[in-house]
């Protein structure tokens, strides 16, 4: 296992707990490079950060863009982000700003087959208001039986085809690349082993992703299964990116994995995090 958590979330977007507590967490499993990413929103990083230090924990301040590359959303990282770049935090509120309209077309999709003011609901769990996401609605979704729990939510709800999916325009792709990289941060492409797309199209992404300034990809994730981290590990090499690890934590029972730690990266794969991480001498 490797030390580095550089995926994370925090009730700043659709994490459960507080930003401190995310970090705290990580540190006491022994993290050393600790990430807070917020979907499209840095407001918490300085509070992961103060908690982090307390720890002896190195940090770094980090956001996961949303963005759309075609019919597809993908999701970009950004890893030591400045937080006040005027760049970033306008492109961060215009993503933001979209997610309102969108939120209350999902529950009027959702009335259409007998769930009611779901909006409303799922409201109760986003506390950062700005943020309303797909997970709040499966959260609320949960509490009134309508699936077990949210990854059976996100079987028959929220997704392509399913009541609740409308489709949605986020950043463009290289949009989300230029705000991050205004920031003085590295752009990373997050859990490619999510997209469903076949393997020409994903070659296609990832050229395009290079040529536009993205530095590196998740060859780990907590997404991601063996036969993914091996994919994506030679993928990886044969494009010159360096390699990110991740969990994508959200909550303790949402997934499988606990923030803090990743296994290690496939042999050849180059860590992004050499950047950062000062080894114990
Ligand atoms: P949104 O940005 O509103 O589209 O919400 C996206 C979030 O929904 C992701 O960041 C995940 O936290 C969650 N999510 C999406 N798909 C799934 C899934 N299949 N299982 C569990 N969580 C999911
Ligand atoms: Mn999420
Ligand atoms: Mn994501
Ligand atoms: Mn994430």
């Amino acid at each position: 296992m490797v030390p580095v958590d550089l995926h994370c979330h925090s009730n700043f977007s659709d994490g459960l707990l507080p930003p401190k507590e995310v970090a705290r967490k990580a540190a006491e499993r022994g993290c050393k490079l600790f990430a807070l990413t917020d979907h499209d929103d840095t407001r918490g990083v300085a509070l992961a950060a103060e908690e982090a230090a307390l720890h002896g924990m190195q940090f770094l301040n980090g956001v996961e863009v949303s963005a759309s590359w075609g019919k597809y959303t993908l999701h970009v990282v950004g890893l030591d982000v400045d937080p006040a770049n005027p760049v970033l935090r306008a492109g961060l509120a215009s993503v933001r700003a979209g997610r309102d309209a969108r939120a209350q077309a999902m529950s009027d999709s959702l009335a259409r087959v007998g769930l009611d003011n779901v909006l409303e609901g799922a409201r109760k769990y986003a506390e950062n208001p700005e943020m309303i996401s797909r997970t709040h609605f499966a959260r609320y979704l949960v509490e009134i039986g309508a699936a077990k729990d949210t990854k059976s939510v996100f079987k028959k709800f929220l997704v392509r085809g399913k009541p609740g999916y409308v489709d949605h325009e986020w950043a463009r792709m290289h949009e989300s690349i230029d705000w991050i990289r205004a920031a003085g941060g590295v752009a990373v492409l997050a859990h490619p082993g999510r997209y469903e797309m076949g393997n020409e199209t994903m070659r296609v992404l990832l050229t395009e992703f290079r040529r536009l300034g993205g530095e590196a990809i998740e060859v780990v994730s907590g997404s991601h299964g063996a036969a993914e981290v091996g994919r994506f590990g030679r993928l990886a090499q044969e494009f010159g990116f360096e390699a990110s690890c991740g969990t994508d934590y959200h909550a303790t029972g949402e997934g499988a994995r606990e923030p803090g730690l990743n296994p290690d990266l496939p042999i050849g794969c180059v860590p992004v995090w050499a950047r950062w991480l000062q080894e114990a001498a």
